[in-house]
């Protein structure tokens, strides 16, 4: 009797485990988020971890972790960077975003589907995630939302009352605004180009933008 319910038990743990294979074996599965300052990335990423449980990176959030980290060697060059809307070294963000996904997926093997947002912002990072990340994680497809830079600067002017941002100010969203224009807008262009990109109209309510961004996932996530 024992022995046929030790066997059952084995059999049955076999057999999920074996089911979990592709899972565990999978390499870590990335979708990139982009859009101007204020688009609206970080609300629908909170809305796509709370129905499809992917994991949310922000590179922002990361760098000013990193900035307020007691004893960081990178604080005051991350404060300078983000201030001037400028885009902070590759090697700082990568480095962050690389220890993100190795911890998330240590506490949760089966963790693999990671929304990076405000990431590749240019073609130094691209560059660098290239190097650093090719044929160690897949790019399923990047998720634009477009929005026009007024309603941009407005959100962020918003967001600034009580966000306590120090680049939710009109002087550094100017600054924010042309390197979003200069620097990243090519790069959506060169996934465009390899048809990789999700376009979502980002100007309509958060509910709506939400109703795109649940058929894409449904259909491709
Ligand atoms: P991003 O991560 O792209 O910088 P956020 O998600 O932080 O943008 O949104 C910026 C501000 O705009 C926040 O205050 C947020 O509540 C607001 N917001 C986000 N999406 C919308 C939307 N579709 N319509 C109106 N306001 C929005
Ligand atoms: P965000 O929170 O996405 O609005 O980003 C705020 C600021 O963080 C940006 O204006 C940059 O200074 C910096 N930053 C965010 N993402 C990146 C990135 N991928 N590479 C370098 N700097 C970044």
């Amino acid at each position: 009797m024992l022995y046929r319910l030790l066997s059952c038990v084995t059999r049955k743990a076999t057999a999920s485990a074996f089911y979990r294979l592709p899972v565990l074996i999978m390499k870590p599965q990335v979708y990139f988020v982009l859009g101007g300052p204020g688009a609206g990335k970080g609300t629908q990423c909170a809305m796509i971890v709370e129905k499809y449980g992917y994991t949310h990176l922000s590179a922002g959030d990361l760098l000013r972790a990193e900035r307020g980290r007691p004893g960081s060697e990178f604080g005051e060059l991350i404060e300078n960077y983000i201030r001037d809307g400028k885009i902070v070294p590759v090697e700082i963000t990568i480095s962050l975003l690389q220890r993100a996904m190795e911890e998330t997926m240590k506490s949760n093997k089966e963790n693999k589907k990671f929304l990076i947002d405000g990431f590749p912002r240019n073609e130094d990072n691209l560059q660098g995630w290239n190097r650093t990340m090719d044929g160690k994680a897949d790019v399923k497809f990047v998720l634009f939302f477009d929005c026009c830079n007024e309603v941009c600067i407005d959100r962020c002017l918003e967001r600034g009352k009580s966000s306590g941002r120090s680049d939710d100010n009109r002087e550094s969203l100017l600054k924010r605004i042309q390197t979003y224009v200069q620097s990243t807008k090519p790069i959506i262009e060169l996934y465009e180009k390899q048809g990789k990109v999700h376009t979502i109209d980002a100007s309509k309510t958060v509910e709506k933008v939400f109703v795109d961004v649940q058929k894409i996932f449904d259909k491709e996530g």
